[in-house]
Formats: C-alpha cells, sequence, structure tokens
C-alpha cells in the first residue's frame, strides 16, 4: 500500500487565490489589509521566513511592511516599535519573527501585541478563546494542519487523534483545534514512555518534535492520516521531517510531505489571519 500524499502546496495556492479575491474586495472597499513584520538581529533562517511572509503577502495584494532591526535593540526599543504598530491603522495585523535575541523576552514582546493584531494567536487573551473554542485568529500552523486533513476528507469526529509534541506554538493549540472537532485527543512529549504505543493507535497522527524521520513506518496505524509538522536538516543537508517519509508512506493511509505540506499552509493561515484582522476592525463582512 502506498499512501496519498496530500499536496500542502497546492492547497495553499487554491486558498491563497481565495484570500486574493477577498483582499481585493475589502481594497475596493477602502481598507487594504496589511501586515507588519518585524526581525530583529539577523538570524539567516529568520530573514528567509520574512522573505518569504513578504512576499506572500504582496502576491495576494496585501501590504506588507517590514521592520529590521540590529540585534542590539533593547526590549524597551522593541515595545517602542510594537506600541506604534498597535496604533498604527493601516496596520491590521503584527508579526514578530521569532526567535528574539536572548535579552529580550519574547512572552513580554506578546503580551503587549493588541489582541486584535495579534495574527500569530500567541497573546494569552488569544490562548484562552482557543481553549474554551471561541476564538477570531486560530495559530497559523495548527490551522494549517486543521485544512490538511479536512483535505484528506477525512472527519476527525470521534477519530483517536494522536499529537506528539506540546509546544505552545504547535502541539498545544494542536490539541485544541482536534478536541474541538471532536477528535478524542492524546498529547504524547519527550517524558512519555513506549511512545510507539501511542502512535500506533492513532488514526489521525500529528508529529511536531523537531527531530529528523523520528517516525518509522513501524509506528505507524495502518491507513492513518499522518501531518509531518517538522522541519529538520538531516545528516546531508535536506530538508527532513519528523516522520521517516520512505517507511510511513508504505503504512499510511494519507501523508503530508516535507517540503511542500505544512510549511506552505502556515503562511497561508498568517494571511487569513491578517484578512480576517482587518474584516473584524473595519467591520467590512466579506461573506
Ligand atoms: P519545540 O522544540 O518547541 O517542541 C518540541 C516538542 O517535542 C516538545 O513538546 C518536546 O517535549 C517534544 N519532544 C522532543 N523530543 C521528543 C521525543 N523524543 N519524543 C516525543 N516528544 C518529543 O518545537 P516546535 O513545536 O516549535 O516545532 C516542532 C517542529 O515543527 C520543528 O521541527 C519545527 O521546525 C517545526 N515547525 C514547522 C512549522 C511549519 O510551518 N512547517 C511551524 C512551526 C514549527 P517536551 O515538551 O517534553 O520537551
Amino acid at each position: 500500500m502506498s499512501a496519498i500524499i496530500i499536496d500542502g502546496k497546492a492547497l495553499a495556492a487554491e486558498i491563497r487565490e481565495k484570500i486574493k479575491e477577498d483582499t481585493a474586495r475589502m481594497t475596493s472597499a477602502g481598507i487594504r489589509p496589511g501586515l507588519a513584520v518585524v526581525l530583529v538581529g539577523d538570524d539567516p533562517a529568520s530573514k528567509v521566513y520574512v522573505r518569504n511572509k513578504k512576499a506572500a503577502c504582496e502576491e495576494a495584494g496585501i501590504l506588507s511592511e517590514e521592520y529590521t532591526l540590529p540585534a542590539s535593540t533593547s526590549e524597551a526599543e522593541l515595545l517602542e516599535l510594537i506600541h506604534k504598530l498597535n496604533n498604527k491603522k493601516d496596520i491590521h495585523g503584527i508579526l514578530v519573527q521569532a526567535p528574539l535575541p536572548s535579552h529580550i523576552n519574547f512572552k513580554t514582546i506578546t503580551e503587549n501585541i493588541l489582541p486584535e493584531k495579534d495574527v500569530d494567536a500567541f497573546h494569552p487573551y488569544n490562548v484562552g478563546k482557543i481553549m474554551i473554542g471561541d476564538f477570531d485568529f486560530l495559530p497559523c500552523t495548527p490551522a494549517g494542519v486543521m485544512e490538511l486533513i479536512k483535505k484528506a476528507g477525512v472527519s476527525v469526529s470521534g477519530k483517536n487523534c494522536v499529537v506528539v509534541g506540546r509546544s505552545n506554538i504547535v502541539g498545544k493549540p494542536q490539541s485544541m483545534l482536534l478536541l474541538k472537532e471532536n477528535g478524542t485527543v492524546t498529547i504524547c512529549h519527550s517524558k512519555t514512555e513506549n511512545l510507539a504505543d501511542f502512535t500506533k493507535k492513532a488514526d489521525i497522527l500529528v508529529v511536531a518534535v523537531g527531530r529528523a524521520e523520528m517516525i518509522k513506518g513501524d509506528m505507524i496505524k495502518p491507513g492513518a492520516v499522518v501531518i509531518d509538522v517538522g522541519m529538520n536538516r538531516n545528516s546531508e543537508g535536506k530538508l527532513v521531517g519528523d516522520v521517516d517519509f520512505s517507511t510511513a508512506k508504505d503504512v499510511a493511509g494519507y501523508i503530508t510531505p516535507v517540503p511542500g505540506g505544512v510549511g506552505p499552509m502556515t503562511i497561508t493561515m498568517l494571511l487569513k489571519n491578517t484578512l480576517k484582522a482587518a474584516e473584524l476592525s473595519s467591520k467590512i463582512d466579506l461573506k
């Protein structure tokens, strides 16, 4: 058996087309959605992420403003910029690229972004809303994962869902979104004993660990939906996921590739959140 590949690149292109149309409608109604992306320091991977986000905004017709600050920027200086962006009328979404230099507290920065401009959904207010299942913004990566599962045509309701990883940006919110769709959710992490006992029972398996190819085919239930969030470089420098694609594809029913799975969906959900932020602040209803 060979799994059906869930093509994140194609799905992202489809959703971005709709975002582009809605952005054009909103712009002609007088409000052009705008995103500010803040980069502190010169981490090469972060620079690439920021460049990709900017290009995706431009492609969709969304205004994008980039603020690049030196690594020596103090927390107070960054907060000053955040407060300026909070008050900027043409900016509907603010994204601060992680990681920040160690002298800046990411939590403090996140908590100072206005919840209605928090398109990453990291502010405690938005995290709380996700917890109670009443949200405006969904965190980008988990939201992208839900779209990929939907694309596979598999209903989450009643399914055994296993999330490997419990970070605040992926694993935890992912579990909440699967729970909202009536999945029976188990969260695994680095202290989980006998990980394979859990993963082998998963009808839907989402892996967000950050360890190259750690989930092998023999840890997967035959026919399962396998979503690989991981982005790692293997010993040859090749981009690989947390799932060993070569063995997993013979067992899973559906699988996302790396690259071309979750990655393109994450940026797409950022665009969607920016559009939503503009819609909410302007009271223009795109429905
Ligand atoms: P974190 O490092 O914040 O979290 C990793 C999680 O994995 C932790 O909860 C940790 O457990 C758990 N873990 C570590 N080792 C094991 C193990 N041996 N067995 C089971 N669980 C383990 O990572 P992120 O959540 O931020 O990211 C995870 C991966 O997803 C990374 O590869 C990252 O690059 C990628 N990513 C991809 C995105 C995309 O757009 N495609 C977006 C965001 C992330 P514990 O809590 O106990 O330490």
